[in-house]
This record gives C-alpha cells, sequence and structure tokens, in this order.
C-alpha cells in the first residue's frame, strides 16, 4: 500500500497540508480532486521524495521514503536513490522528454543508468513500451517532431520503462490541446484495465476519473474533505464542499 500518514507541508506561512492521511491499497487507482492550489500536486510530490514533509510519514509499499537534505548535509543514499527511482514513475504537466535525444534513447536513458541494462535489453523493452502507448514507428523521431498528445504518451512510456509498481500521473493532459486529450487519457485507461500498478492521480477531467478510478479523494485546503466510490461521490457527494466544487467545473 501507499500510506501517508498525518502528513503536515508548510512553505514558510502557508499550511498546503494539514494532517493529510491516505491509503491506497496495491493494485488501486485512485484519484484526487479539488480546487486549484488545494495541495494535490503537493502530495504526488511528496511521494516521489521532491518535496520534505514538514512532519508525518509517507510509506510506499512498506518502506518510509527517503529525503534528500542538504540543509545538513545528508545526501540520500545511491541505494535509495536506486531504490527510489525503481519503484515510483511520474507524469508531469510537461513532458519534460530531453529534446536533443530520439525516442528511443529518451526511454532506454534511466533503464541502461539506474537498473544496469545493457543497450539491446534496454532498447527491447523501450520498444514492447512504445508499442503499448502506440508509437512503435516513432522511436527514431526526435521529441519536437511529435505532436503533444504523442510526447505525453512517449512520457508515460518512459515512466514505464523504469517498471514501476507505482505510477503518480500529475495534470498530464493539462498542457494539451482538447484533440489530444482523448489519445493521452486512453493509454493511461489501457494501463489501469491491463497492468497492477498502483496509480495515483491528479486531474481535472472528471469523467475520466470516474471511468478509471476505483475510489476518488476530494481535497479542500489541505484536507480530505471526501473519499468514496465515483459512482457515489460524483452522483450523490456527502459534503457540501464536494457539490460546490463539482458544480463549479461541471
Ligand atoms: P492546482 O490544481 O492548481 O495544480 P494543487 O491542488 O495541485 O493546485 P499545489 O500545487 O499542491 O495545489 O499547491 C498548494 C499550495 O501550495 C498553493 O497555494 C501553492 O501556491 C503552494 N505552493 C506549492 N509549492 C510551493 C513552493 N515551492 N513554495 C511556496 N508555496 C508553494
Amino acid at each position: 500500500a501507499v500510506e501517508f500518514d498525518a502528513v503536515t507541508k508548510r512553505y514558510g506561512q502557508a499550511q498546503v497540508l494539514d494532517g493529510f492521511t491516505l491509503k491506497v491499497q496495491a493494485g488501486q487507482t485512485v484519484t484526487l480532486i479539488g480546487p486549484s492550489g488545494s495541495g494535490k500536486t503537493t502530495v504526488l510530490r511528496l511521494a516521489m521524495a521532491l518535496e520534505r514533509p514538514t512532519s508525518g510519514d509517507i510509506r510506499v509499499f512498506g518502506e518510509s521514503v527517503v529525503y534528500d537534505d542538504p540543509a545538513r548535509g545528508l545526501p540520500i543514499s545511491k541505494a535509495n536513490a536506486g531504490r527510489r527511482s525503481r519503484q515510483i514513475g511520474m507524469v508531469f504537466q510537461q513532458y519534460n522528454l530531453f529534446p536533443h535525444m530520439t525516442v528511443l534513447a529518451n526511454l532506454t536513458l534511466a533503464p541502461r543508468t539506474v537498473l544496469g541494462l545493457r543497450r539491446d535489453e534496454a532498447e527491447e523493452l523501450a520498444m514492447e513500451h512504445l508499442a503499448d502507448v502506440g508509437l512503435r514507428d516513432k522511436s527514431h523521431a526526435y521529441p519536437g517532431q511529435l505532436s503533444g498528445g504523442q510526447q505525453q504518451r512517449v512520457a508515460i512510456a518512459r515512466a514505464l520503462a523504469l517498471r514501476p509498481r507505482l505510477l503518480l500521473l500529475d495534470e498530464i493532459t493539462s498542457a494539451l490541446d482538447p484533440e489530444l486529450i482523448g489519445e493521452v487519457l486512453e493509454v493511461v485507461r489501457k494501463l489501469t484495465r491491463t497492468t497492477d500498478i498502483t496509480t495515483l492521480i491528479v486531474t481535472h477531467e472528471m469523467r475520466f476519473a470516474r471511468e478509471i478510478s476505483d475510489r476518488i479523494v476530494m481535497f479542500d485546503r489541505g484536507e480530505v474533505v471526501e473519499d468514496g466510490l465515483p459512482a457515489q461521490l460524483f452522483t450523490a457527494p456527502s459534503s457540501p464542499r464536494t457539490r460546490e466544487f463539482l458544480h463549479s467545473i461541471l
């Protein structure tokens, strides 16, 4: 399971998370929804160890997440970094592909350096992941030659190339033109159906969230307002804050 236990996050005076507790069972797909600025992205960044909690504990498959601590001169150990990056994949709003590398090179870099795969092994696996996202024929293209939707599908394949057990998807369609959103969501839909990767999603695509999520967590001002099955939460929300939020966006 992925567990957030009484997690608090402050930036100076601003309290972004306040005693946030959530348990996601292995294999589940859970979507965080809520108003802009409510702390959803922060939750994912904490799990990825891109941020350190002010207090509280985060465990990913039984292991506490370890954070860099440059202030105390304690860099994360190589062993920890390796373990962490192997377990967790993250895809962001911006695709962050390496522009000077082909699609295939983007996909094989981390498997070769982090997992220590040989080039031919890494390339064979990369081609499988490209097939999963429908882009086998683009392996020799550069990111700049692809549409935004294709680049985002490459970013998903790149995250999968490290064979993560936990996948974090942070508003992955927010930067895309409307006509390109569907193809990216379709890839995620297929993933959640065909793999047992635990998936934590932040999205504003409510119809998509409803279709693919085992659970929806409604978030407001750093705390969980409501947590339930999609069918129930979207049709008969129990919290007035959820009702208000859904009303404002639908
Ligand atoms: P959105 O849907 O708009 O992305 P969100 O729910 O994902 O919002 P977060 O990005 O987690 O919200 O941000 C929560 C709050 O924390 C915001 O008010 C934001 O301004 C603040 N915040 C985030 N990162 C930092 C930072 N590095 N320094 C200071 N404040 C920050």
